[in-house]
């Protein structure tokens, strides 16, 4: 009964895929830089992503290989940019960018490290806080760059920081 019942969540497990970063999204980014704050509140809902304070002007290096889903302008995220990692498996959100990097389009492809854009505080950040708010959501089965499942940042992030 018990092995069954490993054996069931071992399967569970399995079917949830788990994204792996290959570049981080800022050159030398260390762990200690990372705060865990998916859970936080921001307003009426959760944060579910990760603010890593950098100069305003860091580059943003894409974190895989893939697609630019969507350049979107928002109210709370200000400049952003949705990319999709090749299997359209998970997408990555970038927000609060100063601004793009010069030729990144729509449905464009970028190679993990790419320069995509750069830090600022567009949209509702604090304009004395410039930040890469970086997101990560499992995409639904009509893969829309605006549907997906939140996962945390942090634990992937340090992950990749530490291989
Ligand atoms: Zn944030």
């Amino acid at each position: 009964m018990l092995v069954a019942t490993m054996g069931w969540m071992a399967l569970l497990l399995l079917s949830n895929a788990v994204p792996a970063l290959m570049s981080p999204p800022i050159a030398g980014l260390t762990a200690k830089e990372l705060h865990d704050s998916f859970d936080q509140a921001r307003g009426s809902a959760r944060h579910e992503a990760i603010d890593i304070l950098e100069a305003r002007g860091t580059p943003v290096h894409a974190v895989v290989d893939g697609v630019v889903a969507k350049l979107f302008l928002s109210k709370p995220g200000g400049n952003t940019i949705y990319e999709f990692d090749e299997s359209g498996t998970f997408c990555y959100y970038y927000a609060h960018l100063d601004r793009y990097a010069s030729g990144i389009h729509d449905g464009m492809h970028v190679s993990s490290g790419q320069v995509i854009g750069y830090v600022g505080s567009s949209g509702n950040a604090d304009p004395s806080a410039p930040h890469l708010h970086f997101a990560i959501f499992q995409l639904g089965p009509d893969k829309h760059w605006w549907q997906g499942t939140a996962v945390n940042p942090y634990p992937v992030l340090l992950r990749l920081l530490r291989l």
